[in-house]
């Protein structure tokens, strides 16, 4: 629905008959002091309207109502790329640009608070800034009790237009765990490389290879765009509770929930702007498998399915020997705590795009870059690349 189609309430008109104590004071006849009357009604009626009809259909969102934002949402539909535009976009992901530039620096150690998680941030912050459609970075640090005392978190959010009314966020979260070290090997730190070093990078990577297309979007002001978000502190400390884990994603949802947009608004926040919530978490091992979690956003991971299919058929994937490996429909392993949580609580549409089973080297110290699947990272960048291409019809 576009917003000039907006209706507004029809100003109500007295038809009562009785006498209109402004007009009795004009001396004319009785039936002609009623029809001046009631054209002056109508005239303001008139004018009034034109006025309500300009506000709805000019650039006033601070009076979007969220049961549009909503109706906008559920009506959204994807644009079907050709397929020469799917060629197009499975070229623009570099696998050499997606491993050595975006991955390697995130390869490390990046506890919550630390100089390793300060360098990753500067790593993603300085990566986004250096692209050409124009990112806006924020950071937004707070602190939080742990069970190892007060830590300062930082989540990263880059938005692609800031004024736009809805968004697609595209997240995942970039801090590692605190694992105990291993005697054998007291130097090997936990690195997390699919948890979530790779998608941090694949997150990187579509902005790069998108880079072109998301610039020319940008300059078309169109209701959707598209925000990356990076949490810290989704691990926990100790053992995994509500209160020792998800420390990034509590706070970034609960600051959206009472933060107004856009800015001034009294009737939406920026939760409600979020179109839908795509989370990427344990990629990068080989042969994933990925289901559907929420019903509600089936037609979404349909998408996913239909992305997979199509490069595959067109031989743009890679040690894909079937058309659909990864996204399966008819699959659930059941819920999975992770960043989405808070969000789901609040109603936010998700979907959820990790592996389960988990990778078989998930919270040890071999989840390394060594047991990584290439070919698998830049697959699912390719699918993920045509996803949100379809979303934001680029
Ligand atoms: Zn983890």
């Amino acid at each position: 629905m576009s917003r000039s189609s907006r209706r507004y309430k029809p100003l109500q008109v007295n038809h009562g008959g009785g006498p209109i104590s402004g007009c009795d004071r004009i001396r004319m006849p009785r039936a002609r002091v009623l029809i001046f009357c009631l054209i002056a009604v109508l005239m303001l009626a008139v004018i009034l309207g034109i006025c309500l009809s300009y506000e709805t259909s000019g650039d006033h969102s601070n009076r979007l109502p969220a049961v549009d934002l909503a109706k906008d949402r559920l009506s959204h539909k994807p644009v079907k790329t050709s397929p020469s535009q799917l060629r197009r976009l499975a070229a623009q992901v570099d696998g050499t640009r997606l491993w050595e530039t975006h991955l390697r620096p995130i390869l490390i150690e990046r506890l919550p608070g630390t100089q390793g998680s300060l360098a990753v941030r500067k790593h993603i912050a300085s990566t986004l800034s250096s692209l050409s459609a124009g990112w806006t970075v924020d950071l937004h640090p707070f602190q939080a009790p742990t069970p190892r005392g007060p830590v300062t978190f930082t989540n990263l959010v880059a938005t692609l237009d800031p004024s736009a009314p809805r968004r697609l966020l595209l997240c995942c979260h970039y801090d590692s765990k605190a694992l105990p070290p291993d005697a054998r090997a007291p130097e090997k730190v936990f690195l997390g490389a699919t948890d979530s070093a790779v998608p941090c990078a694949m997150m990187l990577e579509l902005a790069s290879a998108l880079d072109g297309l998301l610039g020319a979007l940008k300059q078309q002001r169109p209701a959707v765009t598209l925000q990356l978000v990076f949490f810290d502190g989704e691990e926990s400390f100790e053992e995994w509770t509500a209160a020792d884990s998800l420390y990034g994603s509590r706070h970034l949802s609960e600051w959206m929930a009472r933060t107004p947009h856009p800015p001034g608004s009294t009737h939406t926040t920026l939760l409600q702007a979020v179109d839908l919530l795509v989370l990427l978490d344990l990629l990068g091992a080989p042969d994933p498998l990925i289901a559907n979690h929420f019903d509600n956003t089936a037609r979404w991971f349909d998408r996913l399915i239909a992305a997979e299919r199509r490069l595959h058929r067109q031989g743009l994937l890679t040690s894909h020997p079937a058309e659909q490996m990864y996204f399966k429909k008819d699959v659930y392993l059941g819920p999975v705590q992770d960043d989405h949580i808070p969000f789901l609580h609040k109603g936010v549409p998700i979907l959820h795009v990790i592996a389960t089973p988990f990778p078989a080297v998930w919270h040890t110290l071999d989840d390394t870059e060594d047991n990584l699947h290439r070919p698998t990272v830049e697959n699912l960048t390719r699918v993920l690349a045509v996803f949100v291409a379809e979303y934001l019809g680029l």
